[in-house]
């Protein structure tokens, strides 16, 4: 029995739509700087001093006025200690002040001499031994963050540089968005999880249930409270009870298999008795149907059961509308241009997301098995070839390059 085939659909489309069905989560939470990596931003940082909060050394050496250093070999006492901490007095004018790094310029000082360019000379004289340059080896006061100024924008998702960033305006609690609440389960009678039966012990026809695994971690990395709810039986009734359960109290159902409209697909039907999902046919490889809808107040969506469908599918749709739902304004990674080390003469009509990795030569290379069942290639690419539908590619040609390294962030 044949079911009539829905047009394709453009990716672009498909994001759109999702995009315009997610809604940016109620609720905000503050947490510790220390726990906020990869958290959105719920509010513009906004720094209440300067960054650094005064001119400073970069350097251990002398602190000068360079208009008394007309040539080398100057001798001057040294009228000052001042190490990183600690309060500076105004520079006596003839004078140097010993300065570490970090530690504020005198008033009257407008030069740091390094101490590799100075001689001490007996015990309080120092020998300049290079002319200085006015302002060398001073930080300046607000050089990094002036006050006033939104040092992260509201949106960002937080990254370990930015809670740095956080931290050097005084911030030890962060306002970002809450978690967004997933349920996920895996849908297929052959699926068994590893650990339950041992390889050798596997029935004809059984396979371990790849797709629960990094389906999980991947939603842990995008912040999502994830609800494992295993693996639902390839029947409407059992599909159904887990999908009102999973409806109860969670933002995004995700499932994955079962959303084809073969006679052991249950997704459809189940979901229709409860709300309501339209099934995609998107124009992209691997991974074809896809299956949105809503039950109760939760988004539903079903993922293709072959593994690197799954893969690919989650990292080009459910991943930014995750990011969406938490209201961050990056979705999506920017792609490079990087020029082709393989051969690709067979096209396709569909926009085609290739599984590569970067060599050595700055190019990237094909792993040789594109099909949507080798998970294999997902594991040794670190990234996806995005190919124009039609399109073939010769040695050396400039493809569109998008890292897994940000698009597994
Ligand atoms: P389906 O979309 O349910 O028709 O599944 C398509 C293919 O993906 C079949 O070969 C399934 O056995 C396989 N598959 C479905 N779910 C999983 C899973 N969780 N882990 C590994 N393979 C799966
Ligand atoms: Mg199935």
């Amino acid at each position: 029995m044949s079911a009539p085939r829905a047009p394709l659909r453009p990716l672009d489309d498909a994001l759109a739509e999702l995009l315009r069905q997610a809604q940016t989560l109620e609720g905000t939470e503050t947490v510790s700087t220390f726990e906020a990596d990869g958290r959105v931003l719920a509010g513009d940082l906004i720094s209440a001093l300067q960054v650094p909060p005064h001119d400073n050394s970069s350097m251990d050496g002398y602190a000068v006025r360079s208009s008394e250093i007309a040539d080398e070999g100057v001798a001057l006492p040294v009228s000052q200690r001042i190490p990183a901490g600690t309060a500076a007095e105004p520079l006596l004018p003839g004078t140097a002040a010993r300065i570490f790094t970090g530690a504020p310029i005198p008033s009257g000082a407008d030069a740091v001499v390094m101490q590799e360019d100075a001689e001490p000379a007996g015990e309080q004289l120092v020998r300049i031994m290079r002319v200085p340059t006015p302002g060398q080896w001073i930080r300046r006061s607000g050089e990094d963050v002036s006050r006033g100024a939104v040092v992260i924008a509201k949106g960002e998702r937080l990254s370990a540089a930015a809670l740095g960033l956080a931290a050097s305006i005084g911030m030890d609690r962060l306002t970002v968005r809450r978690r967004p609440r997933v349920a996920l389960f895996s849908t297929g009678d052959e699926l068994v999880m590893p650990g339950a039966v041992p390889p050798e012990q596997m029935k004809p026809g059984a396979i371990y249930n790849s797709n629960r695994f990094f389906l999980s971690a991947l939603l842990r990395r995008l912040e999502c409270e994830v609800s494992d709810f295993g693996i639902v039986p390839d029947r409407r009734d059992a599909t159904v009870t887990a999908l009102r359960e999973a409806s109860r109290d969670h933002d995004l159902i995700l499932t994955s298999g079962g959303v084809s409209v073969g006679e052991e697909d249950h997704i459809k039907p189940a979901v229709e008795a409860l709300g309501s999902l339209d099934l995609w046919q998107i124009a992209i490889k691997p991974g074809k149907p896809f299956a949105y809808g809503k039950v109760g107040g939760s988004h539903c969506m079903g993922l293709p059961g072959n593994p690197v469908s799954s893969f690919v599918t989650f990292l080009l749709l459910v991943r930014p509308f995750l990011l969406e739902l938490q209201g961050a304004t990056r979705l999506v990674p920017v792609a490079m241009r990087l020029p082709a080390h393989f051969d690709l003469p067979r096209m396709d009509k569909r926009r085609e997301f290739l599984r590569v990795r970067r060599d050595a030569e700055g190019g990237v290379a094909l792993f040789p098995n594109q099909s949507s069942g080798v998970l294999t290639s997902a594991a040794w690419g670190d990234g996806l070839v995005d190919n124009p539908p039609g399109t073939s590619i010769a040695n050396g040609d400039l493809v569109s390059f998008v890292s897994f390294a940000e698009l597994l962030a």
